[in-house]
């Protein structure tokens, strides 16, 4: 069969496979199978064992589970409602068990008294004996031991039932199966001990035991994680070749003068982290670096020293910010450092005058402004510049590699710096974030004091916001971060709402509060951050939004309702709010969760400062969550790559991958063709790498 038929065949739609039909093949195209290819793809999301042969003393009820017994009756007789009825009395010698079929005539042919017999269903404890309705039944030789094989579970849509499904999957895998073509070289798979791709479709959906499944599926993840690692590697390999950024050296020269410019000696990891950012640029690759670090560890000055080694060269450099109202602070803080320089900047956000507006647009284009901060908003709109040489995007949720396109300059590209207070785990910065170099500020600038975290008890309460009142009393201010906007059942989770009405008549009546939440429009929650920065408000109720975008060091003390609602990474950013100034701030967490795992997260919180290490902790325990999952990432979702449990295959299709495209950059070798093809496929699109071919 060639190339182009067999891919043919597997595009075939399903309703031309026998047993299938146009009704069906609606219902199918509902679960996303449309093709056999999709069929073939389509992996069980979980397997019945039925493999161990079960004595009748151990039997279970409802579970899927098989015996073997000899056959002590065969009774048929009709129902009181007229229907057949097949009943079989089966024995282990121990105890009974009644099979039954209901309108199947044929069946009393099947059994005779004394003959060895294996049933696999789900039995019920029924008037003192056990009942099967319609197990599978075979009939066993004398010296015969089964070997019973795991049945795949699918997921499924209404109007198709698993055995149904799982009939038309094995016509599908019988029939195709082996007109699949390997992606791998043989070589590669071999080396790597990957089952080959036809032995591995049919075994992932009919496994002899689970142990095979294992195999089947760790060659999948393999692939799966190898194409994203090829296409991340790839598209590298490209920006590497065509080499189409402005190189921007720092020189001594360059250096002291910007270092005159600080009102403090940076800290070494601040040093360490401008090293490697400096020596990226002065590169005509463009950059493509995530800056890590706590909150308050000192990111902005680093951006801020790249962001003047670029105007040094006559470039123009960007800082974009989340909000607003960080986009102002973010201006504030390199106005104020610049005070004595000739370096001109402008502010660019979206509530501004127009004709302000008009004119910093005009001045970005024709190289009249050498640095400006603004919101994200900036790489939606059509902002044109004059020599853009590096763009600094702060505090940034979604790592799109997909935003950058908007910036993109004909001929040549910005470099490129991510900054994040978010921890990311290991494996998560090396899948998701396979292109992007890292550099980690693990030190806080000095004099800096760690946020006093408690756990407190229900009895707790009235003390914490006495304590919490004396803080404000002093001129302090203050958060009360709870999970919901509203509350949706009386005995959930704090919304926001109740939580506001409770405390402005109780526990803070004298004191300004307000409420901020995802859910208000933009402008009204700029509002209120911007009436908080200005403190014109004591405390903010709120939920998980001031996580990022607000950087009010007056800001000292903060109370979190159902902890347990929060992952440990974000619990961490949101403490960090209470850390930006010089008095140490104070976390109080309050937990209505029950659970002994539950309350030891939370005090493994109370005791670790170290945000990798709750990363972590989240990571193994909750998943990538929201924030790095590959949605947000801009990626489509994994199919079956399991980021916590595929750890190790992750970390070698990383490595594996990368040294392919080292030998062979744009997978041009026709041993790569299939791999090729399905990188382009799956993430041709998403990843611009459409003229790789
Ligand atoms: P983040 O990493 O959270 O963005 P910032 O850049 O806002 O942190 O820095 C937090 C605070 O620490 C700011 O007030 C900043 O001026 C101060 N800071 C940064 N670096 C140093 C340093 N090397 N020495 C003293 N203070 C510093
Ligand atoms: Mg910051």
């Amino acid at each position: 069969m060639s190339d182009n038929s067999a891919s043919e065949l597997l595009k075939r739609p399903l309703q031309y496979v026998p047993g299938v039909g146009p009704r069906r093949a609606e219902v199918l195209a509902r679960l996303g199978l449309r093709t056999v290819s999709d069929a073939l793809f389509f992996f069980p999301r979980d397997y019945e064992d039925a493999r161990e042969v079960r004595s009748l003393a151990q039997l279970e009820a409802d579970a899927l589970q098989s015996v073997i017994g000899t056959v002590h009756e065969v009774e048929a007789r009709a129902s009181s409602s007229g229907r057949f009825v097949l009943g079989v009395l089966i024995t282990d010698g121990e105890s009974f068990l009644r099979a039954l079929w209901f309108d199947q005539p044929y069946r009393q042919e099947m059994f005779r008294r004394g003959q060895r017999v294996l049933l696999t269903g789900r039995p019920r404890y029924k008037g003192m004996v056990w009942t099967m309705a319609h197990p599978k039944a075979h009939i066993l030789a004398e010296d015969e031991t089964p070997r019973m094989s795991p049945l795949p579970i699918y997921s499924l849509t209404e109007g198709i039932r698993q055995w149904e499904l799982r009939r038309i999957i094995r016509r599908v895998v019988e029939n195709y199966a082996d007109r699949l073509e390997d992606v791998f070289p043989d070589d590669y798979r071999a080396q790597h001990h990957l089952m080959p791709l036809v032995e591995a479709v049919r075994t992932i959906h009919f496994p002899p035991d689970l142990a095979a499944v294992e195999l089947a599926r760790r060659r999948f993840v393999h692939q799966e994680l190898c194409i994203l690692q090829l296409a991340l590697a790839v598209q590298r390999a490209r920006q590497i070749e065509a080499a189409t950024a402005s190189a921007l050296p720092r020189t001594a020269k360059i250096d002291a003068r910007i270092r005159r410019l600080l009102p403090f000696p940076l800290t070494q990891a601040q040093d360490q982290a401008i090293q490697e950012i400096t020596a990226d640029m002065a590169r005509t690759v463009p950059m493509n670096r995530l800056l890590q670090g706590d909150v308050g560890s000192g990111k902005t000055v680093v951006a801020v020293y790249a962001m003047l080694t670029a105007v040094a060269h006559q470039h123009q450099a960007v800082l974009m910010a989340p909000t607003e109202v960080l986009a102002r602070q973010h201006f504030q803080t390199v106005d104020r450092l610049l005070s004595q320089s000739r370096v001109r900047r402008g502010l660019l956000v979206g509530g501004l005058p127009s004709g302000e507006r008009k004119a910093i647009l005009d001045r970005l284009a024709n190289g009249e402004l050498d640095l400006v901060v603004g919101t994200q908003a900036i790489a939606q709109e059509s902002v044109r510049f004059h020599r853009l040489g590096l763009v600094v995007i702060d505090e940034q949720h979604k790592f799109g590699v997909r935003q950058r396109a908007a910036l993109k300059e004909a001929g040549t590209e910005p470099h490129y710096l991510i900054m994040t207070a978010t921890p990311i785990p290991r494996t998560i910065a090396m899948t998701l974030f396979g292109d992007l170099d890292v550099s980690v500020i693990k030190e806080l600038p000095p004099g800096r004091k760690p946020v006093k975290t408690y756990l407190a008890t229900p009895d707790q309460r009235s003390q914490w916001w006495e304590f919490f009142r004396r803080k404000l009393c002093e001129g302090r201010q203050g958060y009360v971060v709870v999970p919901l906007v509203e509350e949706s059942e009386a005995a959930g989770p704090r919304s926001v709402e109740a939580t506001y009405e409770d405390l402005q008549a109780g526990e803070l009546r004298e004191f300004r509060l307000a409420a901020v939440h995802g859910r208000m429009p933009t402008l009204e929650k700029e509002a209120v951050m911007g009436r908080f920065y200005r403190h014109e408000i004591d405390v903010l109720i709120c939920t998980s939004v001031v996580e990022v975008g607000i950087d009010v060091p007056n800001a000292t003390v903060m109370t979190i309702e159902n902890a347990e609602c929060f992952g440990l990474a974000q619990l961490h950013q949101l403490r960090g709010r209470v850390s930006r100034g010089e008095s140490a701030g104070h976390c109080c967490l309050f937990t209505e969760a029950a659970s002994q795992e539950s309350r030891k997260r939370l005090e493994a919180f109370c005791n670790t400062t170290d945000g990798f290490e709750l990363a972590e902790i989240d990571f193994l325990s909750r998943g990538p969550g929201e924030i790095l999952g590959t949605r947000q990432h801009g990626l489509p979702p994994f199919r079956i790559a399991d980021l916590i449990r595929d750890r190790q295959i992750a970390e070698e299709a990383r490595h594996d991958a990368w040294e392919l495209v080292k030998k062979d950059p744009g997978l041009r070798l026709a041993e790569h063709s299939r791999l090729r093809a399905m990188m382009l496929k799956r993430y041709g699109r998403t990843l611009d790498l459409g003229d790789v071919g």
